[in-house]
């Protein structure tokens, strides 16, 4: 079956946008997943189509109203995992993505004004997922950065030319340096070993570049990894 994706979203019209072209607009159009992005609004029953209401106990903006949101969500459930984009939620993490493209597709909840009536959120059993640290004004743009990550895993969208096996966080680590043509730019050379031809010599810097880099930049991703090995190697 195709790897499918709905968005609940009040802006249905901002999709495909970026996911429409390059390799996920490639592999839309070759049918290897699906997308429809639907109207929360649809939802509402009143004259004014209203989908949002002033919080319980005060305090600035709107909420999106649990019956609306919910209404929306039954008319999509289908067993494909259900993710509310919020920034109260856990990181979206390469294990995350890894486990949305092996599995069915997704439903992608995005909240606008200051978020979604929580008993909506529960009431659907949904994950709930963060971009990163910073609020964003909509679930949009975190929905799309779902979909690019989760739809690049998907058989045949990417060539073996560009498999994802060494890339960050393929292996716990960042990725080692990237350099090409010409060899000698503005006065910097490229890495010599990288000109040898030398298969073992080449794997073995750019093991130790990733290493560095990550012990340097990411000390959270290098203690995972050293805990790993160290298991690894303990293990029978
Ligand atoms: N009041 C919310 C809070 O403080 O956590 C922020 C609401 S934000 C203005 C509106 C919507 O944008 C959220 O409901 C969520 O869907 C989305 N959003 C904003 N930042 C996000 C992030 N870092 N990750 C995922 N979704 C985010």
């Amino acid at each position: 079956m195709t790897w499918h994706a709905t968005v609940l979203t009040l802006f249905p019209e901002m999709f495909p946008g970026p996911l429409g072209q390059s390799l996920a607009g490639r592999a839309l159009q070759a049918g290897l997943w699906r997308l429809d992005a639907r109207d929360i609004r649809a939802n509402a029953t009143d004259r004014h189509r209203t989908v949002d209401d002033t919080p319980f106990g005060g305090g600035p903006g709107m909420v999106m109203r649990p019956d609306v949101v919910s209404a929306a969500l039954a008319s999509v459930q289908d067993g494909r995992p259900v993710v509310y984009l919020t920034p109260r939620g856990r990181r979206l993490a390469q294990a995350d993505v890894r486990d949305f493209a092996a599995g069915p597709g997704v439903v992608l909840l995005c909240g606008r004004y200051e978020g979604i009536d929580q008993r909506a959120i529960e009431a659907a059993a949904a994950q709930e997922i963060s971009v990163g640290d910073y609020v964003l004004s909509g679930g949009e743009l975190p929905a799309m950065v779902l979909l690019d990550a989760a739809v690049r895993l998907l058989p045949g969208v990417m060539g073996a030319a560009d498999s994802a096996t060494e890339e960050s966080f393929a292996n716990g680590l960042l990725e080692y340096p990237q350099y090409t043509r010409p060899a000698e730019w503005c006065g910097r050379a490229v890495p010599p070993v990288l000109l040898s031809g030398n298969h073992a010599a080449i794997a073995a810097w750019r093991q130790a570049e990733a290493e560095a880099i990550t012990r340097r930049r990411r000390p959270d991703l290098w203690a995972a990894h050293t805990n790993n090995v160290a298991r690894a190697l303990a293990a029978p």
